[in-house]
């Protein structure tokens, strides 16, 4: 099908259908002129191992891709359709946040380049839990995406595979979904079927592991994804260069996001040596020269550890291939001529359990972090010993967002700005986007009425999905991203209520009436985040209904924060709120979604932070709190949070967790919170993320920000900054350093 013939196809569809059938319609027609264009497969291709993909709603982003969006638009409307009624149809959640995002930008970029990246992930049955908020509490509901249909994948019954545990054989079948660009490149999803048990592999996102039979499952699930995967590959090539595997790494590169896919390094071993009677050392080396590791945190997640017996009761195989890799690997460092402390730092295997970063470094041809601090952090302690030894593997890629998504979909009146200013070259080749830097003045105005007219979007948007009225010449401060304590949504918490009680006791004056905008999901499990989110809903409720001050300061928490709202709310946003424990945050990817529609960044000099004001001028941002090495030095030195609690302002705020000013429901959970702050718990001390610490050069960035406001021309320029020299936090950067430097594609 072609272009005309999808317009005269959609011309013809009957418009007072439902609109889930419409959805499923048109896009089943946009699918079939989308293959149209798939090309041969490339000679060498790489793949993107991920236990997540949060790719969002396809439906917006892939008819812009495919160059028919405003058409349909326009078609649609002729009917008497609002091409906006598909966002009824819920996103696909099948990621958590930031690493799952990561991925799918990275597959919308390489398409977008044209160069063959595909992806491997699960077709989970319920994604990421839907959020609702109960009386201020989070409520999980189950994410059933599937009931609308799943136009934009295609089951390939002639591809399925089987993944055998030791107790039961799996069927892994894959659902393909196109990720349309200059070519059409290829998100693999497997699915596990083959009775009940079978089937739970590929249920949750994430099911909860705190028990056994939990750990086992999350086994179930790495092992399956990554050995469907595998085995395909391993397949693929011998079908079309027989058994001569030496040749396998010349035309494959795999990289590993996380973790979650390391036994892919042990299974193409195993089908290696075990189906194909590879040796065992050719089979390692053949593996040391396919996979990359991407590290995304320092925080203990990153070290993902499996329990051997758990290993030897599930995978037998994979067992005694990693105890014999761990033995080479333990021989290598033996001849390198490593401490006893170093090769236990760097071991495989324990004795009792695997490591998987450790597997990832040493079998891994390249090691990358994901911003330029994060991946000094991994040479310097995370990974030191791994780094003494093999520094080359050592390499930064500081992470993307893609601007097709991210700016032209979310923010058309800015992209159609942009155009006017330097032409529409940067759609094409972002790197363009740099020429808006001459010609900020010259927009400024422009800018001021585009930034309007997405904040007046939002708001009506916020009004219908949360029932807050939002004053249109508000200024909007955002923090959105998954409630963690070291993103510190609590601290920002503290900051909103020593504002509101300026105001109230006439410290704080001529304020530019305002907003905080937060959205998160927390954690099931997580009880302190779960506590914060009940914090911030009373505290909203609160300040909301003070009649003295709700013509100056509202907050609204948004409920079930995801890709959709996201784009909705950094178009709109004025303050970008990055204000992480510096050293704790990777890199961050909300943050460059801000800067390039145009906001400036609050935040600590953490994660890609940093390179944003490089790029960006700090005087164009407002940076504020503690570095790594002062935060090093505090733990050092020792750190007492009482001496700021001293300040009657700071206990006024943290004290209203106990002291009545706000109710918890009778949970507890608030004194809980208001300990961890004062006096620690059994495995943290007081106050471990540094939240009073920074907590008074954070209001002042905040009323600085608010002050700096009131000259809107002057304001709006360092917004423009920001977007001018977004070019370099887009994906396409990125993939293209992975593609030259670790892929060679
Ligand atoms: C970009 C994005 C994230 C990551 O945000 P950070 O601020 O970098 O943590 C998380 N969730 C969604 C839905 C996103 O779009």
């Amino acid at each position: 099908m072609n272009e005309s013939q999808f317009i005269e196809k959609l011309k013809n569809i009957d418009g007072n259908k439902p609109v889930t059938e419409l959805y499923n319609e048109i896009s089943a027609l946009a699918m079939s002129f989308g293959k149209s264009n798939s090309q041969k497969p490339a000679e060498r291709n790489a793949y993107y191992l991920s236990m997540e993909f949060l790719i969002g709603r396809s439906f917006y982003n892939n008819l812009m891709e495919l160059g028919v969006l405003e058409q349909t638009r326009e078609i649609l409307a002729g009917k008497g359709i609002d091409i906006n009624v598909f966002e009824e149809i819920e996103d696909a959640a099948l990621g958590n946040g930031g690493l799952g995002r990561l991925a799918a930008c990275f597959l919308d970029s390489a398409a977008g380049l044209g160069l063959p990246l595909h992806g491997y992930g699960i077709r989970y049955k319920y994604g990421l839990f839907k959020q609702a908020v109960k009386n201020g509490f989070q409520v999980e509901l189950p994410d059933d995406w599937q009931r609308f249909g799943d136009p934009w994948s295609e089951r390939r019954e002639d591809e399925k595979r089987s993944v055998v545990f030791a107790d039961m054989t799996v069927t892994a079948v894959p659902y393909d979904m196109p990720v349309f660009g200059k070519r059409v490149n290829v998100l693999r999803l497997w699915q596990a079927e083959g009775g009940e048990e079978a089937q739970k592999i590929s249920e949750y996102l994430y099911p909860a592991d705190d028990t056994e039979e939990g750990k086992i499952l999350r086994l179930r699930q790495e092992y399956f994804f990554s050995a469907a995967s595998v085995g395909e590959l391993v397949e693929k090539h011998v079908e079309k260069h027989g058994e001569n595997f030496a040749l396998f790494p010349k035309y494959n590169a795999v990289q590993l996001n996380d973790t979650h896919p390391v036994l892919a390094i042990a299974e193409l071993i195993r089908v290696l040596t075990a189906e194909y009677k590879v040796g065992f050392a050719e089979a390692l080396e053949i593996a040391k020269q396919t996979f990359s590791y991407t590290n995304h945190t320092v925080l203990p997640e990153a070290l993902e550890c499996w329990n051997a017996a758990i290993v030897e009761k599930i995978l037998p195989e994979i067992h005694a291939l990693l105890i014999r890799i761990g033995e080479s690997q333990k021989e290598e460092m033996q001849e390198l001529g490593c401490s006893d402390g170093e090769i236990a730092a760097t071991a495989v295997y324990s004795g009792d359990y695997f490591s998987m970063a450790n597997l990832a470094l040493y079998v891994g041809k390249t090691v990358n972090g994901v911003a330029r601090l994060h991946t000094e952090i991994l040479k310097n302690s995370l990974f030191k010993t791994a780094y003494k030894y093999f520094p080359q593997k050592f390499t930064n890629k500081t992470n993307g967002i893609t601007q097709r998504r991210w700016l032209m979909l979310c923010n058309g009146e800015f992209s159609e700005l942009i155009d006017g200013a330097i032409g529409k070259g940067w759609r094409e080749n972002v790197a363009e986007l740099d020429k808006l830097a001459g010609c900020t003045r010259k927009i400024t105005e422009g800018f001021i009425k585009v930034k309007a007219q997405k904040k007046k979007q939002l708001f009506e948007y916020i009004k219908r999905r949360e029932g807050v009225d939002i004053p249109e010449n508000f200024l909007v401060y955002a923090q959105v991203k998954r409630l963690h304590e070291y993103k510190r949504q609590l601290m920002t918490a503290f900051a909103i209520l020593e504002i509101y009680n300026g105001l109230k006791d006439g410290t704080v004056k001529d304020f530019a009436p305002s907003v905080f905008v937060f959205g998160a999901k927390s954690a099931s499990g997580y009880k302190r985040a779960k506590a914060i989110i009940k914090f911030i809903n009373e505290i909203a409720r609160k300040i909301n209904s003070d009649t003295q001050t709700n013509g100056l300061l509202k907050v609204v928490f948004v409920c079930n924060y995801n890709v959709s709202y996201a784009e909705k709310i950094v178009a709109g946003t004025d303050v970008s709120l990055q204000v992480s424990t510096a050293g704790l945050e990777a890199s961050g990817t909300g943050n460059m979604k801000f800067m390039m529609n145009g906001s400036v960044t609050c935040g600590t000099m953490d994660g890609a932070n940093i390179e944003i004001v490089e790029n960006a001028g700090e005087e164009n941002n407002y940076i504020f709190g503690a570095t790594v090495e002062e935060i090093e030095k505090l733990k050092r030195d020792g750190y007492d949070p009482a001496e700021y609690l001293a300040d009657p302002k700071h206990a006024k705020a943290v004290n209203s967790l106990v002291d009545g000013t706000f109710d918890d429901g009778g949970t507890g959970c608030f004194r809980e919170l208001y300990e961890s702050i004062t006096v620690g718990a059994s495995w943290h001390p007081a106050d471990n993320y540094f939240v009073l610490y920074d907590l008074q050069s954070y209001v002042n960035a905040l009323l600085k920000i608010n002050a700096d406001y009131k000259d809107k021309k002057a304001f709006a320029l360092k917004q423009l900054e920001n977007a001018a020299h977004s070019a370099y936090f887009s994906s396409d950067r990125t993939i293209k350093e992975y593609a030259e430097e670790i892929w060679k594609i």
